[in-house]
């Protein structure tokens, strides 16, 4: 068994979703479990719609709900317009999905209230509509395709819209769900980033949380691998929309992509590969517009060379520091600091210490009002905004003598706020004015991949 999840701009439209299908068909020997996203920009075209639905704006809540309704209702009529009575049924579908939204909508507007829960329930709409189209598609190309409801699997926590997954629970539910719809079909599809709670209500995993469904359903019915089909030849040296000569990178580890995405390389949920090491799968990362590519194989780190691969970026960080004379030579202050992040769940990036100073790096999406409330009560605090963290990445860069000196010598004027080695030696990183985040990573980048500088230190 495999399971290739297909990203939105893979099945964004009539061409996408007919290519997606062919590459679905060549693997049917091989068992897939098709995992889909909402079809591309419907998931942001879905939290416009929560928003307009609690701001009470009925007129734009009206409009998105059409467009919503018009664009799938479009596709299924492009996709199945040589089978008419598939056409009628599917049609019906959309409509009814469609239906079943607007009014929740409706009640949601009248109410100008909307719970995560409720707003849950109205992001699952993408993938519900899209999945449902693509089994009609895929049934009407002659792939008998068993459906899957993936709430009656993915079992989260009640943070309805960053659900934690209970991986006992998927465990435990995936393998039987899967065989059953496997019965008299060639594939099975089912959608990414929906889920429910142990009480049956909706959650979500997180935005980009599709990748991570896939890995989790591999993970759980123990699948040979998982393929990530996306609209990128493979995992690259630095994000092609920043970047203009990456190169493909053949082969990385999981804890290179690990690390790849948790510092924010946008091509991987940065839990992806988390499922995929526990039961040593490996995860490919393809180019749906140009199937026979190699892509990137994602694999065991002894299966992997040194050496750089990549460098992520974060574009908006938060850098605080935090002074104290106190925390000369009194154990107990790190663990007071920390106590306090982890109560108000806010998460840190990276840290680095002096004997009177912590800097630490975070989301700037988080608020963390209520932390520096807390830690001002005991020691000086200042936040700078407006930063950006870059990091390079690569199995074992520590034995890279000269990296990093050779990389900070090619930033030039760039002010570098703070730097910090992962103990795991897969990554190095520092912190930059967000305005010169871009000709920072491509200097970097031009320095690492655009020439070979660097002395290896084996
Ligand atoms: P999908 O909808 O298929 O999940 P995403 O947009 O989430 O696709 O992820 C693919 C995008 O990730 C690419 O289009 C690319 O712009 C971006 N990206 C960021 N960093 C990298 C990288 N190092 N290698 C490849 N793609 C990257
Ligand atoms: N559709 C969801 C999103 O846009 C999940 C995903 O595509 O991975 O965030
Ligand atoms: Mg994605």
């Amino acid at each position: 068994m495999i399971v290739m999840k297909f990203g939105g701009t893979s099945v964004a439209n009539y061409e996408a979703i007919t290519r997606s299908v062919s590459i679905v068909e060549s693997r049917l020997a091989e068992k897939p479990i098709v995992v889909v996203s909402a079809l591309s920009k419907v998931t942001d075209l879905l939290y416009r719609i929560s928003d307009s639905a609690t701001a009470g704006d009925r007129q734009s809540v009206e409009e998105l709900l059409g467009e919503l309704r018009r664009r799938h209702i479009s596709l299924v009529n492009e996709l199945l317009a040589d089978n008419e009575p598939l056409c009628v049924q599917a049609c019906a579908k959309v409509d009814e999905i469609c239906d079943g939204l607007d009014s929740f909508v409706g009640a949601v507007c009248a109410l100008g209230e909307l719970t995560d829960r409720s707003k849950a329930k109205i992001i699952s709409h993408g993938e519900w509509l899209s999945s449902n189209i693509i089994c009609y598609a895929m049934n009407a190309r002659g792939i008998r395709t068993g459906f899957i409801d993936a709430r009656m699997m993915m079992k989260t926590t009640d943070d309805y819209l960053k659900g934690e997954p209970l991986v006992g629970e998927i465990v435990k539910n995936a393998p039987e769900t899967v065989a059953k719809a496997y019965e008299g079909a060639d594939a099975v599809i089912t959608q990414g980033f929906i889920a429910s709670t142990m009480k049956g209500e909706p959650s979500v995993l997180g935005r980009g949380g599709s990748d991570y469904s896939a890995s989790l359903i591999g993970m759980a019915v123990d699948a040979e691998r998982i393929e990530i089909w996306t609209d990128v030849d493979g995992v690259r040296t630095a994000d092609p929309r920043m970047v203009k000569n990456t190169r493909s990178i053949d082969r990385i580890s999981f804890e290179e992509a690990a690390e790849m995405a948790h510092f924010g390389a946008k091509v991987l949920h940065p839990l992806t590969i988390e499922p995929a090491v526990m039961k040593n799968i490996p995860v490919y990362v393809l180019n749906s517009m140009n199937p026979e590519g190699a892509g990137t194989a994602i694999l065991q780190s002894d299966s992997i060379e040194d050496g750089v691969k990549s460098i992520s970026f974060k574009e908006n960080i938060l850098l605080l520091n935090i002074f104290s004379t106190r925390m000369i030579n009194v154990s107990g202050f790190l663990k007071r600091v920390f106590e306090i992040f982890s109560e108000n769940k806010v998460s840190v990036d990276l840290i680095s210490t002096s004997e009177a100073n912590i800097s630490l790096t975070m989301d700037a999406s988080q608020n963390i009002d209520k932390v520096v409330r807390e830690l001002s009560e005991f020691a000086e605090v200042g936040v700078d905004t407006d930063k950006s963290q870059v990091s390079i990445i690569g199995k074992n860069i520590v034995n890279l003598r000269g990296l990093l000196r050779q990389a900070m010598s090619s930033l030039g004027g760039s002010n570098v706020y703070m730097i910090s080695q992962g103990a795991s030696f897969v990554n190095i990183s520092f912190v930059v004015d967000r305005a010169s985040l871009s000709d920072v990573v491509n200097e970097v980048h031009k320095y690492l991949f655009e020439a070979e500088r660097y002395e290896s230190g084996n």
